[in-house]
């Protein structure tokens, strides 16, 4: 048995559905598991319908009606026939939202914004599975909320593995003796008393991942838009390379720093039971993409992570103490309260370096507080980049013209924290 991911680009409008199934298609007779996205930009259409609905800032029944024509123009290219089950399946999917947004929020936003969001995967995964059914797959829709449990860590619900594996097992599997194809939600979980979490934005592959570690998959694939992992963000760089192979251990690494091409989570679980994950192009879906696997062969090629919009902050005792431990701990707590993540940090003895990327949402508050203890400097407007498996050539080609406000190096990664000097105050 297989697991496979289509994400939201891969359904993103009726042609792209029509290819679910061309690449379904060439795995006829085999058990899969699919895991799908919402379509195309759904989930941030959702997250706007979420504000509007709990800050009132603009009409939450427009922002419902814009989000319900997408999906209805959709299918009427995919089912033809007006009087289509899935019409009706999807009229009172919407009605329930219509009447959830027509109340007062009644939870946290956190709790609220999982039970709206999370309908994008629950519209997109019956579209798709009714355009399967018609296609001639023998496939079956299954509510993903049911099997994988989480906390109640709303909108980054952690989940229950050990529950989880049971479910799967119990719940899960067996209905692939009755279809070949079981679809389901991607980003989506349950808690214990039947609300639904979301796993944190761009979660599906990690549910792929979940699912396999789970059922004990053969191998997952994630099918994208891209020919696999690349060495470099083709939107930032010339010249990219398609890496043919990955060790978990450089995957993981280059998620971590940054790499968008698959979600940081995705890895832990597929090492754990040795599963190796493919990374294909949907559109040449016969092509050998990349694939990730337990092995010793470190990449050959450098590969680079470039963000922009980051803040470097310089945190400093006001009374001249020394960062030491119990500094560093309250600092780190403070971040971690304010849901900041460090992408790089340096220490000297009265100043702690750290560069993130510049949300306000939360920097602005995490600076406040940090404020009343120390003294904070910051710049913003710098990019970082990191480079792993670096040389000193490549190294001098990117820093040209940059001016690195930090640098630091380990044996096989460098990271720079730079401003660009035409863009630069
Ligand atoms: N639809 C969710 C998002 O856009 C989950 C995913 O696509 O992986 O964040
Ligand atoms: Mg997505």
């Amino acid at each position: 048995m297989k697991v496979f991911k289509f994400g939201g680009a891969s359904v993103k409008d009726a042609d792209a559905v029509r290819n679910v199934a061309r690449v379904l298609n060439g795995f006829k007779n085999q058990k899969l598991i699919v895991v799908i996205s919402a379509m195309g930009k759904t989930t941030n259409a959702l997250e706007r319908l979420t504000d509007a609905f709990f800050y009132k800032k603009e009409s939450a029944e427009t922002v419902l009606d814009e989000i319900k024509s997408y999906h209805i123009s959709i299918c009427r290219e995919l089912f033809t026939d007006p009087s289509h089950p899935v019409y009706t399946d999807l009229e009172n999917t919407f009605v329930e939202l219509y009447w959830a947004i027509e109340d007062e929020p009644t939870h946290s936003y956190n709790h609220e914004y999982d039970q709206i969001v999370s309908m994008g995967e629950i519209i997109s995964t019956k579209i798709v599975s009714a355009y399967l059914k018609e296609a001639g797959f023998n496939n079956r829709w299954v509510d993903i909320r049911g099997i994988i449990q989480t906390d109640n860590t709303y909108r980054e619900g952690k989940v229950d593995l050990e529950l989880t594996e049971k479910l799967v097992k119990k719940d899960l599997l067996p209905q692939l003796e009755s279809a070949d194809l079981l679809i389901t939600q991607g980003f989506l979980g349950g808690t214990s008393e039947n609300f639904t979490t979301t796993l944190g934005r761009e979660g599906s592959d990690y549910t792929a991942a979940i699912l396999a570690y789970c059922s004990d998959a053969q191998d997952v694939t994630i099918w994208k838009d891209v020919p696999g992992v690349l060495n470099a963000d083709p939107k930032y760089f010339k010249n990219t390379r398609k890496i043919d192979e990955l060790t978990y251990h450089d995957a993981i690494e280059l998620t971590y720093y940054g790499a968008t091409v698959i979600h940081p989570k995705t890895i832990k679980p597929l090492q754990n039971k040795n599963i190796p994950l493919y990374v294909k192009s949907f559109l040449h879906p016969e092509d050998a993409g990349t694939m990730i696997k337990d092995s010793d062969k470190r990449l050959n090629i450098p590969s680079y992570i470039f963000k922009i919009n980051q803040l470097l902050l310089s945190i400093q005792p006001k009374d001249f103490s020394f960062i030491a431990e119990d500094n560093l701990s309250a600092i780190f707590n403070t971040f971690s309260k304010h849901g900041v993540k460090i992408h790089v940090m340096q220490l000297s003895a009265i100043s702690f370096s750290v560069c993130v990327d510049h949300d306000t949402r939360k920097t602005d508050s995490l600076i406040r507080e940090l404020q009343q203890h120390y003294k904070v400097l910051y710049n913003s407007g710098l990019e970082l980049m990191t480079i792993r498996y670096y040389d000193d050539e490549t190294i001098g080609k990117l820093t040209q013209d940059k001016t690195v406000l930090l640098e630091q190096r380990s044996r096989f990664t460098v990271q720079m924290v730079m401003r660009s000097q035409e863009t630069g105050l």
